[in-house]
């Protein structure tokens, strides 16, 4: 049996035509294949791998961290030196409300814990999503992500969620005093990479503020460093009071992270004690490789390069086929005129080696996020690749 045909046996399957790519190693910004062949990753494992594959600094901090312990003890019972570590060098980033961690293991549990976080602090239960959000699989995440498509097949979903749309003013009166929290990408990344709008996200902060509304940003997609700024919301100045992490955080190890004031997080202390309680959040392995991981964003001048990627990007992708690029620093889309082009486009760079993808609610955009730690010619030679993929098969 080939290793593509037992991959499909045992490994539950979610889509009906993976990749199948059969990796040896990852190294930088380049992915190889036991067969030999070498790909650009300029999706990063979908936004995680920021610092490229395996970064030499978070490589040491893990070997550094598997000899001193692993898993001791569930969360929030002993002090962990990486957890500690980390914890501090990334409050110290961001704006004073936002002055204590949560760790968790994913995306979808960030959610998880700042809705139920929200909830809690608030006494109560309503919630406003967004039309073409993503925030996760499990049953909180998906009953804010605002595509029916995927939340049909497992209702009932928690009730009294509201979805407004994205970017407009209308119905912004539903944030009101009955609101637990809204909770919003500050750049939607399945929906299509979509920046959202200062004065629509001033607006959003006013109502939260006058109702008392928490206001939730999901940045587990635009997080650390990817859009040229730490974080996505410093474009905007308009902090959130909940702030969700993942994907980029910990150099390509698993972890997550809410993030709130010390205040907020008061309400999972009580009635009952221990009501929000994890087993692996904040491993100390994966601590110690998001310390290394943070550490070297800041220090390197890797932002800088996330706007220099975008305007590469922006200024080389165009003409025919091609309707707009959009997003921030180097999380990008390439909106194709069709899906047809779209596909045929991924595939071939894919035979040439650039390895792009889809987002996950539109089938003409191509997701556009490498390492930022690709160099001018890697980026470039990437783009030749892309643009004349684009020009072979527009109206072929
Ligand atoms: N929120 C956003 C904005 C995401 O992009 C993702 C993952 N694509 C998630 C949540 C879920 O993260 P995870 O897959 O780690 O659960």
């Amino acid at each position: 049996m080939s290793n593509l045909d037992r991959f499909k046996n045992t490994i539950a399957q979610t889509s009906d035509t993976p990749v199948g790519l059969e990796i040896d190693y990852a190294e930088g910004v380049y992915i190889f294949t036991v067969n030999g062949e070498k790909y650009v990753d300029f999706i990063s494992g979908i936004a995680v791998s920021s610092l490229g594959h395996r970064h030499p600094k978070v490589i040491q901090a893990i070997q550094e961290q598997l000899n001193k312990h692993l898993h001791v003890m569930v969360y929030g019972e002993f002090i962990q030196k990486p957890q500690l570590e980390f914890a501090e060098l990334l409050i110290a980033q961001l704006p004073e409300n936002l002055n204590q961690v949560y760790f968790v293991n994913s995306g979808t549990e960030a959610n998880e814990g700042a809705l139920k976080l929200a909830k809690k602090a608030t006494g109560r239960t309503k919630l406003i999503g967004f039309k073409n959000s993503y925030h996760g699989d499990t049953h909180g995440s998906l009953s804010v992500t605002g595509r029916e498509m995927y939340r049909d097949p497992y209702l009932p979903l928690l009730p009294g969620v509201y979805f407004l749309e994205f970017n407009s003013f209308e119905q912004l009166d539903l944030i009101n005093e009955e609101t637990a929290a809204v909770i919003l990408e500050p750049i939607q990344g399945e929906g299509g990479i979509i920046p959202s709008e200062s004065e629509w996200l001033a607006e959003i902060r006013t109502r939260c503020d006058e109702t008392g509304a928490l206001l939730i940003y999901d940045e587990i997609q635009s997080g650390f460093g990817r859009t040229g700024k730490l974080f996505a919301f410093e474009h905007y100045h308009i902090a959130p009071d909940i702030l969700c992490v993942a994907k980029a955080m910990a150099g390509g190890m698993p972890m997550g992270a809410f993030i709130s004031s010390k205040k907020i997080f008061e309400a999972f202390m009580y009635n009952p004690p221990l009501n929000h309680v994890t087993t692996f959040g904040g491993h100390p392995v994966s601590c110690a490789a998001a310390l290394a991981n943070l550490k070297e964003l800041l220090s390197g001048n890797y932002l800088a390069n996330a706007s220099f990627i975008e305007e590469e990007v922006k200024e080389f992708l165009t003409g025919p086929g091609i309707t707009e690029v959009r997003g921030k620093g180097a999380m990008l889309g390439l909106q194709l005129e069709n899906r047809e082009l779209t596909q045929k486009v991924v595939e071939d760079c894919f035979e040439q080696g650039v390895l792009l993808g889809w987002t996950l609610h539109s089938n003409t955009l191509i997701r556009l996020a490498p390492p930022l730690i690709i160099e001018k010619k890697q980026l470039t030679d990437a783009l030749h690749i892309i643009k004349e993929s684009i020009q072979k098969h527009y109206g072929a």
